[in-house]
């Protein structure tokens, strides 16, 4: 994956990680324990992946420059290993392209697949692809809209 012009950077939770299925995983206690899922020990790292986004990655790849840019929870340092051990079980091909930053904005690139609009991302210059919504369903529309760019 390198060598191509434009650059995407692909958010990890809710568009590569199915963060919606593991917090619809866990138990009673586990939340009343933690509070907020993102803070649970282990949660990032046994999320699924999301639906088409491993072969949508694959057939990207051939055209474009692919980074990861996540946030990881601050009061989880935990998380932040995590999601590195994550991507290498389920996207090896991220090898030292994975960015963790509370600043997505500050990210030069192109495009930025992302499911949220916070940590930055309503400010990125690039054009966000608003991962989730209207066209952007899911990765069959986010991959159709990017062949043809
Ligand atoms: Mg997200």
């Amino acid at each position: 994956m390198t060598g191509k012009n434009k650059i995407i950077y692909i958010d990890m939770d809710g568009v590569l990680a199915d963060f919606q299925a593991g917090v619809d995983s866990l138990t009673e206690g586990q939340l009343s324990k933690y509070k907020k899922p993102t803070l649970i020990p282990e949660f990032f790292i046994n999320l699924p992946t999301v639906k088409g986004a491993k072969e949508a990655v694959e057939t990207l790849a051939n055209k474009y420059d692919l980074f990861v840019l996540s946030t990881a929870p601050w009061n989880n340092p935990q998380a932040w290993s995590e999601k590195r051990i994550w991507l290498d079980k389920h996207f090896p091909e991220f090898k030292r392209r994975l960015i963790l930053s509370h600043r997505k904005d500050l990210l030069r690139g192109d495009f930025l697949i992302d499911d949220r609009e916070v940590n930055g991302v309503s400010g990125f210059q690039g054009e966000h692809i608003h991962f989730g919504q209207p066209p952007f369903r899911g990765w069959e529309q986010v991959l159709n809209y990017l062949l043809n760019k």
